[in-house]
C-alpha cells in the first residue's frame, strides 16, 4: 500500500488524480490532501478518502474547516495545517511516499521542493516550480535522491518515449513537444484581441483549471512546457521543438538519430499519464477511454504562428537567455493571466506586460531559493506597475 499526498487536492489534477486512485483500493492510501479556499470540496474529499491529515493554503478558511470538520463528526480523525507552512509540513511527511505536485503556479515552489527535500516520490504538474527554478529544483533531486515523474501529458509522453526515461546517453536527436493550437488557433491578430475569458477556458480538447487555460489560449503554455522540458529531460532548448497538432491524440515524440520517432498515442485525458506516473513502471488501469484510430478524427500537425501567439516567442526567448528571464516571464504571466480573467486586459495584453516586464530581468540567475522568492516578488510588482499604466492608458 502506497501513502499518498496530493497538493492541489481540489484542482482539475487533483480531481482527476483521485479518480485513479479511486480505482486502486488496494495500490494506494491517501494519506493528506491540500486545497487553497475550496472548504466544502476539501471536506467531500475527506469524507470518501479519510486522510489523515489536510492542508488549507488560505490561513482565513482554516477556522470555516475545523467548524465544518466538527460538524461532520470528523474533527478527531484529520489533522489540520494552514498557511503555506502546512503545505511545507504535509508535503515533506515522511510518512507520505509519494507526493502529488499540482498546486497551479509559483505558490506550488515551496511544497513542491519539500516533497523533493524528503527524498519522495513527486509527481510533478507544477510546471510553474521549474519555470522559476529549474536548475535549484533539479539539483535537490539529485542530491535528496527523490525520483521526479512528469505528469504533464506532454513530458509524461517524453518519458514513456525514451529509455529509463533517461534522454541522456539514449540517442536522442530532438524532442517534438506537441500542441493543441489551443481555442484560438487559426486566429489573427485582430481577432485575438475580442476574445473573452470565458472562450479562453473552452478548450477545444481538455479541462482544466482556469489559468491554464488561458496558457494554452496564449500558448504561453507551451513556452512554459519547453522550459519545462529542457529542466527534466536535461536537453537544450535549440533540441526542442514546437509541433501544433490540433487533435491531442500525439503527445510528443522523441526523435532519434538513426530517423526512428517514437511517440505516445492516447485520447486526451489526464488520467492516463497520471496512471502511468502513479502506477510506475506497472502498468494500470485509468479510466480513460482506450483510442481507437479507425473512429477518430484524421491527425494533423503545424507549425505554431509565434507571430500572433507572441506568448510563446517571449517564452522561447528567455528560454534562450537563461538568468532570470523565465522567473521574470512566469510571474509577469500570473500577474497578467489573473488580470484578464478579472477582465481589467485584453487576452493580447498579456503578451505586452510579460515583454515590459522581461525588461527587468538579466543574465544572472538566481542561486538560492530565497532569492527565487525575492526576485519573483519584485517581478510581480515591476508587472503591476506596468498593468496600471496600461489600465490608465486606456481610461
Ligand atoms: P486548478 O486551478 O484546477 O487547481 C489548482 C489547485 O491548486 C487547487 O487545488 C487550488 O486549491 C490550489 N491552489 C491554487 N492557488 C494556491 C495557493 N496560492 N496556495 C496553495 N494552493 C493553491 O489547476 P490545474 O488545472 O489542476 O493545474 C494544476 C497544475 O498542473 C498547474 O501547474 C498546471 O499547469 C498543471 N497541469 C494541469 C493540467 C490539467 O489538465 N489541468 C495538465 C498539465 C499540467
Ligand atoms: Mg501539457
Amino acid at each position: 500500500m502506497i501513502n499518498i499526498c496530493i497538493l492541489g487536492a481540489t484542482g482539475s489534477i487533483g480531481h482527476s488524480t483521485l479518480d485513479v486512485v479511486r480505482r486502486h483500493p488496494d495500490r494506494f492510501s491517501v494519506f493528506s490532501l491540500s486545497a487553497n479556499s475550496k472548504v466544502e470540496t476539501l471536506i467531500e474529499q475527506i469524507k470518501e478518502f479519510r486522510p489523515k491529515s489536510v492542508a488549507i493554503a488560505e490561513i482565513e478558511q482554516e477556522a470555516v474547516l475545523r467548524s465544518r470538520l466538527t460538524e461532520e463528526g470528523l474533527e478527531s480523525e484529520v489533522e489540520v495545517y494552514a498557511g503555506p507552512r502546512g503545505l511545507v509540513e504535509i508535503a515533506s511527511n515522511p510518512e507520505s511516499e509519494l507526493v502529488v505536485a499540482a498546486i497551479v503556479g509559483a505558490a506550488g515552489l515551496l511544497p513542491s521542493l519539500s516533497a523533493v527535500k524528503a527524498g519522495k516520490r513527486v509527481l510533478l504538474a507544477n510546471k510553474e516550480a521549474l519555470v522559476c527554478a529549474g536548475r535549484l529544483f533539479m539539483s535537490a533531486v539529485k542530491e535528496f535522491q527523490a525520483e521526479l515523474l512528469p505528469l504533464d501529458s506532454e513530458h509524461n509522453a517524453i518519458f514513456q518515449c525514451l529509455p529509463d526515461g533517461e534522454l541522456n546517453g539514449s540517442g536522442c536527436r530532438r524532442i517534438l513537444l506537441t500542441a493543441s493550437g489551443g481555442p484560438f488557433r487559426g486566429y489573427t491578430k485582430e481577432q485575438l484581441e475580442e476574445v473573452t475569458p470565458a472562450q479562453a477556458f473552452k478548450h477545444p480538447n481538455w479541462e482544466m483549471g482556469k489559468k491554464i487555460s488561458v496558457d494554452s489560449a496564449t500558448l504561453m503554455n507551451k513556452g512554459l512546457e519547453l522550459i519545462e522540458a529542457c529542466w527534466l529531460f536535461d536537453v537544450a532548448v535549440d533540441k526542442v521543438e514546437i509541433l501544433v497538432h490540433p487533435e491531442s491524440i500525439i503527445h510528443s515524440l522523441v526523435e532519434y538519430e538513426d530517423g526512428s520517432q517514437l511517440a505516445q498515442l492516447g485520447t486526451p485525458d489526464m488520467r492516463t499519464p497520471i496512471a502511468n506516473a502513479l502506477g510506475y513502471p506497472d502498468r494500470i488501469e485509468s479510466g480513460a477511454s482506450y483510442l481507437d484510430l479507425t473512429s477518430g478524427p484524421a491527425l494533423n500537425f503545424e507549425k505554431p504562428d509565434m507571430q500572433t501567439f507572441r506568448c510563446l516567442a517571449l517564452a522561447v526567448d528567455a528560454a534562450k537567455r537563461g538568468g532570470s528571464y523565465p522567473l521574470f516571464l512566469n510571474a509577469a504571466n500570473e500577474v497578467a493571466v489573473q488580470a484578464f480573467i478579472e477582465e481589467k486586459i485584453k487576452l493580447t495584453e498579456i503578451a505586452d506586460l510579460v515583454e515590459m516586464t522581461l525588461k527587468f530581468a538579466n543574465d544572472r540567475e538566481p542561486e538560492t531559493i530565497d532569492e527565487v522568492i525575492e526576485l519573483d516578488g519584485i517581478a510581480r510588482q515591476r508587472c503591476l506597475s506596468c498593468l496600471n499604466e496600461i489600465i490608465d492608458a486606456s481610461n
